[in-house]
């Protein structure tokens, strides 16, 4: 488990810096060749490799400041003149004409980074039509070709060895991180599509479930196997168009809040849902709801201490109860409780309604 992060946070770090991280690489390389060709004695070589090197640590600033186009155009440059050069002094058998492929991702990952569209198509196409073209070109001129310089059988082997390296590495990393970065994208899409699901279906001001996410799990309930022993508590603040009146939206807020709050404390266990405006509605199996706890609850709502500017403020609440029917469905069943409600509203408010008759 720990071993598979290090490698994640190191894809992620390279992931992060990858642009970096090629021209860092390609400098290497071609230090490594400079001193290759030092010990080969190819002398044009060595200076062809330096004039690389200097070019990757231009690049390096360039990426510094995040100046990718110019870092594309070098490279794209670099590699198709120092092809051409090597293969002409040190001739085909040194491979240097894999350096040609070795670029083809680079062309693609940078080119896919810095165009969109149609731009992209014929600017990519179009740079891997000239480099394989290339590759083409110097096969047919230069196949034969007696080099400048001769190298010894283990030079010419080291060179084709280390070329053919890069190349793999090259198609290796890029893979690699293109793959990477889209199970990244994915994982986070996942994540971001499981948050909105969840957001959905919650009340924002209260965290309470709102219509959307209730309606189902009473749904769910009816369709399963203990639906009988299940109760729905409507519940209304009485006057509470009185406490926004008083004291402002903002505090009508906070007191919905609140009482969100002791409802979830006191009916733990049970589904709780922001109806609408200053309704909610508990889903409780009948154990959670009988009378008395529905009655416990309204009194602890009556006796809530909230305050205003050190003015005590209290709430009461109006609750229509009512079990569950198989003769019914889901609408009815709340119609029924909410029929309750308003029988408890127009008859004194503060109370819990179980039978109107
Ligand atoms: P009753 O006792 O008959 O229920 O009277 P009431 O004043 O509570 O009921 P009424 O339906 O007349 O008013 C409900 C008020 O709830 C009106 C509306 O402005 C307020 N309200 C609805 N949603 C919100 C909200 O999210 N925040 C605040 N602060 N007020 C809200
Ligand atoms: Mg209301
Ligand atoms: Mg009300």
């Amino acid at each position: 488990m720990k071993k598979k992060s290090i490698v994640n946070n190191i894809i992620h770090f390279l992931v992060q810096n990858c642009f970096m991280f090629t021209v860092t690489v390609m400098g290497m390389v071609h230090l490594t060749l400079l001193g290759v060709s030092w010990f080969a004695g190819v002398m044009p070589m060595v200076y062809i490799n330096a004039c690389s090197v200097v070019i990757y640590l231009l690049c390096v600033l360039l990426c510094r400041f995040g100046h990718i186009m110019p870092v594309y155009i070098f490279i794209f440059a670099e590699v198709t003149s120092y092809a051409v050069l090597s293969i002409f002094l040190i001739g085909w058998r040194s491979g240097a004409y894999l350096f040609l492929f070795s670029i083809v991702p680079i062309i693609l990952y940078f080119g896919c980074y810095l165009f969109k569209g149609l731009k992209r198509l014929i600017i990519l196409s179009t740079l891997l039509v000239i480099d394989f073209a290339e590759f083409v070109a110097l096969y047919f001129y230069l196949n034969n070709e007696v080099p400048f310089y001769q190298l010894s059988f283990g030079f010419n082997s080291f060179y084709l060895i280390f070329t053919t390296f890069v190349m793999v590495f090259s198609v290796i990393f890029y893979n690699v991180i293109y793959i990477y970065s889209n199970e990244v994208e994915m994982t986070n899409l996942t994540q971001q599509n499981v948050k909105l699901t969840a957001d959905a279906s919650k009340d924002a001001l209260t965290g309470l479930l709102n219509r959307r996410g209730f309606l189902p799990i009473v749904n769910g309930y009816m369709n399963g196997k203990k639906k009988h022993h299940f109760c729905i508590a409507f519940f209304d603040i009485d006057n509470f168009k009185k406490i926004n009146d008083s004291f402002g939206h903002d505090y009508g807020d906070e007191v919905l809040k609140h009482i969100s709050k002791l409802i979830e404390r006191e009916m733990h266990g049970c589904d709780i849902c922001r109806w609408g405006g200053e309704e909610f509605i508990i889903l409780a199996s009948s154990g959670l709801c009988p009378d008395s706890i529905l009655e416990s609850l309204r009194e602890k709502i009556s006796g809530l201490h909230m305050n205003f500017e050190e003015q005590d403020i209290h709430v009461t609440v109006t609750i229509g109860t009512e079990k569950y029917s198989p003769d019914r469905n889901v609408d009815a069943w709340i119609s029924e409780a909410d029929r309750k409600l308003y029988f408890g509203k127009n008859n004194g408010k503060n109370q819990v309604v179980y039978v109107t008759n």
